[in-house]
Formats: C-alpha cells, sequence, structure tokens
C-alpha cells in the first residue's frame, strides 16, 4: 500500500510542500512540520557529535511529547535505530530493555533521569543521557498547575547532556542526508509483556509506512479535514503507528497530550475538533465515565478504533450512549507493527453465535491470516477456535536478538499470535481469547473473555479480568475482578449470581473480587497475569 520508501521520506515531503502547516498541537502551542523538522536536524547533529552512528540504538524515556517525534525523526536521519521505552517502567525494567537493545544514547525526561541513574548500574552499552524538560519544544505554553508542578526540576550531572542546551549550540546545524532502506529498523518496540518477559520487535520502514498508510485510508484521513488525538501512549506500537505514523503519512495535524489525563483529552478533542482517535477500551471507559464529558462538546470525533485488547458489544453500546462515539475494532500486535484486521467504519461488526463477542474486523490490504490446530497444525475451517496465524508485510522479521524465540513464533514468514480465534466465510475474525489464558475447570475449557463479556453487561461493572485459580477438585476454578462504576453498589455475591442465571454451571465465577482499580498496564491492558499470581 504504501508509496514511500521510509517514514523519513514520507516526513521529508510535508517539510518541502507545506513546511508552515500545523504539525503537532502541545498545551497551547502549535509547531509546524518547518519547526519539528529543524530541531529534529539540530538533534541528529548533536547526538551524531555525541557518538550516535547508523545501526547504533537511541532509547527514547519519555511521555507523549513532541521531543519523542523529534527524536524520532533525528534518528532516522542518521539511520540510527528507536528504541521505545515506556516511561511507566521502573529502574529493573529500564535496565531490561537497555541491556537487551544495547542502547549507547538514551533520552529522558528531567522527571526520569534518577530512575535511569538507579537502573543503569553494570551491564548497559550506555554513554550518553539526554535529559529534557516536558516544554523544551514549547517554553511559552500555558501549563495548567496540575500537569506544571508534576515536573521536578532538571537536574544536572557532568556526564549528562540537556536537550536546551544542545539544541541551541547546534541551531541550524543540518546532518548529512542519510536514507534509511525500507528493511532498515525504523522502531525498536517492545511487546506488552502481559505474558511474560517483553520482546523487542524490529518494525521496518516498510512495515510501518505500510501500516500507517492502512489506517490512514481506513479512515480517509486528510490534512485540512482530519485532526488526530494523541491518547494512546506512543512508546506502544498503536500509539506509535496510530498516532505518529498516521501523522506522519496523512499528513493531519496531531494533538499530543504529556500524559493521560481524561479531562484534558476530552477538552482538547473539543478545542482542536479532533476526529480521529486509537485506544484500548480501558481507555475509553476513563473517558466516557468521567463528569467532565457532560461539560464538552465531542462530536468531531467519529473515527475512534479501539484496539490492544477486547471489545465487546456491551462496551460499545456504552461508550456510543454517553459520547456518541462508535468504537470499531483493531487487532494486532507489536509483532505485525499494529493492525492485521480492522473494523470497517461504516459495517457494524457480525457478533459471534458461540460466544456473543464482537469481531474485530476483516484482514487489512496485504494481510493473510490462517487458523491453525494448536495440537496438529492442520489449517481449520470458517468457524472453527484455533491459534490465529498471519502474514504480510507488516510482520517482522523477529525479535531483537532473541533467535529461538523467533524462530519459534514466526515460521516461513507466517506468525503465530498465540492467540485464540476464528473467522467467518467473509473473513469476520473473532478473537475468542489468548491461547495461555484459556480456563481448565475440571476438564471444561473455560474462555475468561466470556465470563468478561456477561460481568459487563453489569451496569455496576466498570472493568472486568478473570482468571483461573488452582482448585482442589476442578484443577482449575473461575475466579473474577472487578472495579465499579462511580457510585455504584453491589456485592460480590450478586455479581456471581448475576453470572450463574447467564452462563453454564461449570463457566460462572465461584468468586469475585471487588477492587478499586485493576492492574493494567501503560497501554491500557488489564493484567490478568497479576492477578492470578495475587
Ligand atoms: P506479550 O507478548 O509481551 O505477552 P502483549 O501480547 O500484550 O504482550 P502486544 O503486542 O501489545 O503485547 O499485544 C498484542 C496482543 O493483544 C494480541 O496478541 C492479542 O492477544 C491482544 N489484542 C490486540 N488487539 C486485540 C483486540 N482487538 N481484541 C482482543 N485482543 C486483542
Ligand atoms: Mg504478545
Amino acid at each position: 500500500t504504501g508509496t514511500h520508501s521510509s517514514m523519513l521520506a514520507a516526513w521529508n515531503e510535508h517539510v518541502h510542500t507545506r513546511p508552515h502547516d500545523p504539525a503537532v498541537h502541545y498545551f497551547d502551542t502549535t509547531l509546524t512540520f518547518a519547526d519539528i523538522d529543524r530541531a529534529a536536524d539540530a538533534l541528529a547533529v548533536a547526538l551524531h557529535d555525541n557518538g550516535l552512528d547508523a545501526t547504533d540504538r537511541v532509547a527514547l524515556y519519555l511521555q507523549n511529547d513532541p521531543q519523542w517525534l523529534v527524536s524520532l525523526l533525528a534518528a532516522w536521519k542518521l539511520r540510527a535505530v528507536p528504541v521505545a521505552v515506556n516511561p511507566m517502567l521502573r529502574a529493573e525494567e529500564l535496565r531490561h530493555i537497555l541491556t537487551d537493545s544495547g542502547a549507547s544514547t538514551l533520552i529522558c525526561l528531567d522527571s526520569l533521569y534518577q530512575t535511569v541513574v538507579a537502573g543503569i548500574r553494570d551491564g548497559t552499552a550506555l554513554q550518553t543521557v539526554l535529559t529534557t524538560h516536558p516544554l523544551d519544544m514549547t517554553p511559552n505554553a500555558t501549563v495548567p498547575p496540575a500537569v506544571a508542578h508534576q515536573v521536578p526540576a532538571r537536574t544536572s550531572f557532568a556526564d549528562t547532556l540537556d536537550w536546551h542546551t544542545l539544541t541551541h549550540r547546534y541551531r541550524d546545524r543540518r546532518p548529512e542526508p542519510a536514507t534509511p532502506r525500507p528493511r532498515d529498523i525504523a522502531a525498536l518496540t517492545y511487546t506488552s509483556g502481559t505474558t511474560g518477559r517483553s520482546k523487542g520487535a524490529m518494525n521496518s520502514h516498510s512495515a510501518m509506512v505500510h501500516s500507517s498508510t492502512v489506517y490512514a485510508r481506513w479512515w480517509d484521513l486528510q490534512p485540512e479535514r482530519d485532526v488526530i488525538i494523541g491518547l494512546a501512549p506512543v512508546f506502544h506500537i498503536t500509539g506509535l503507528v496510530a498516532g505518529f505514523g498516521v501523522h506522519i503519512i496523512s499528513g493531519a495535524p496531531l494533538v499530543l497530550l504529556h500524559r493521560f489525563d481524561a479531562e484534558a483529552i476530552l477538552q482538547a478533542i473539543e478545542r482542536w475538533r479532533g476526529t480521529f482517535m486509537i485506544g484500548a477500551g480501558t481507555a475509553f471507559i476513563a473517558l466516557t465515565t468521567h463528569p467532565a464529558l457532560d461539560a464538552v462538546d465531542v462530536s468531531s470525533l467519529t473515527k475512534t478504533p479501539s484496539g490492544g485488547a477486547p471489545v465487546g458489544q456491551a462496551l460499545v453500546d456504552r461508550i456510543r450512549a454517553r459520547a456518541g462515539w462508535t468504537l470499531r475494532g483493531a487487532y494486532g500486535m507489536t509483532e505485525t507493527t499494529s493492525p492485521t484486521h480492522l473494523g470497517p467504519p461504516d459495517i457494524d461488526p457480525p457478533t459471534d453465535p458461540d460466544s456473543g463477542a464482537l469481531s474485530v474486523g476483516v484482514p487489512v490490504p496485504g494481510a493473510q491470516v490462517r487458523i491453525v490446530d494448536p495440537v496438529s497444525g492442520r489449517d481449520l475451517g470458517p468457524g472453527e477456535p484455533g491459534e490465529i496465524v498471519v502474514a504480510g508485510p507488516m510482520v517482522v522479521p523477529g525479535y531483537w536478538r532473541l533467535p529461538e524465540e523467533s524462530a519459534h513464533a514466526i515460521r516461513d514468514g507466517w506468525l503465530y499470535t498465540g492467540d485464540l480465534g476464528k473467522v467467518t466465510d467473509e473473513g469476520w475474525l473473532f478473537v475468542v481469547d489468548r491461547i495461555k489464558d484459556l480456563i481448565n475447570a475440571g476438564g471444561y475449557k473455560v474462555v475468561p473473555r466470556d465470563v468478561e463479556d456477561v460481568l459487563y453487561q453489569h451496569p455496576a461493572v466498570r472493568e472486568a479480568s478473570v482468571v483461573g485459580v488452582p482448585d482442589e477438585y476442578r484443577g482449575e476454578t473461575v475466579k473474577a475482578f472487578v472495579s465499579l462504576v462511580p457510585n455504584a453498589a453491589v456485592s460480590s455475591e450478586e455479581l456471581i449470581g448475576y453470572c450463574r442465571e447467564r452462563m453454564a454451571a461449570y463457566k460462572y465465577p465461584r468468586s469475585v473480587v471487588i477492587l478499586d482499580e485493576l492492574p493494567k498496564n501503560a497501554s491500557g491492558k488489564l493484567l490478568r497475569r497479576e492477578l492470578r499470581n495475587g
């Protein structure tokens, strides 16, 4: 689908043809394509002077700030490899990514600098640390006090460089022109670590051009008409592709928000007349249960894919009733550079007659999909559940420095997703659940997601997560964890009763625990793993 040889080539076209158009809105400041490109040029020269070369890794440990985009472009200008790091990671986890990626340079927020110092110790290849303040790109922005005071003052260390000084010192300098090749790594992104330790996925320029173009065409994004709301965190493949990628390919302006704050996001949608926003279901829940929704006009937002985790009919109905948004499915993973399936904008997806689950969509251009029996490896027909196996230009060649895991996951170009699913005759995909999460209750296979879907139908339930826990008699038994909508009052016994009336005896949860918040990772995924481990 994509017509550009690299993400940088796509970016350069905007810089040449429409340099003074708005590229990024951040707080009350607007940065043009030329503004961002100039900063990226200066940063590229600065990083190069400090030892960063082609194929070297530069870790980005930032929030959703304009510096992320500038750093990404600067890395591409040097044919270096940006490594996307989740800013919520603590020292130990940061060290895993720094060691694994072998990054020699790290760009981080001031407020994360202490974590970097704690995380480095021995064993990393890190040589240069560049710190930045959230407002380094937009010094005149008016920042709400709630955001301003979350940002501690810059910490100065002798071996640490800072963004502001560097970009001033290198102002108006330009790097030697370098052209990324289609197979160069455009970003090393890490899987969410939902099922285990996160792995680095080598997302190439060609894959990112492909996936970004898929989104931009699927939703017909146009620079004059559309505005992208950067809800999803950009360190994750979803936000990276459906935020920065789609912005770079379509040229539509991108609204960045320093961190997830429901009220600020709702206000940004109204203020910038946002039209396109991707997010996890949990993020949409947070927005549509926030009281600030009643005070804003969010009707401009008509293009709302939701991916990364299951979204059921009950949730779709609730969000449409509250905000007027119609969520559409988006299925994919870090290893597929975001989507392999999307819900068509103007067709309501079918419902699986067995489970009541909503289809996540149909294959995007270039995606091939098979459903394979996990035991025999045989291909299965429409309606038969099996492992989802995908191929196409969006699939990574492998994991970074993990040859065994790569060979296991990707065989002859086909990626074995570890997800259980089925397709209809017409190619609609149902994601049943993760194969690893299926519960074996006395020989009966329980799909946790089916139980969650029933819990979501209860009006008091805000979020639900279902796991198997060891049981003396059945081997495993079904246990549910829920959080409640504000001001709702319901007991565990009532919720168990509600489920028992609506599902087979082996399926309904034997215990329901009500928590204030369910554990989730920074991409908004509920972490069953943490609940299972207590
Ligand atoms: P890890 O691989 O490290 O355990 P992860 O699989 O959560 O973490 P990601 O690449 O962020 O890492 O997520 C991809 C997974 O998310 C898919 O394999 C699938 O299980 C789930 N997923 C993505 N989109 C959807 C969707 N629309 N509906 C249901 N599940 C989805
Ligand atoms: Mg995974």
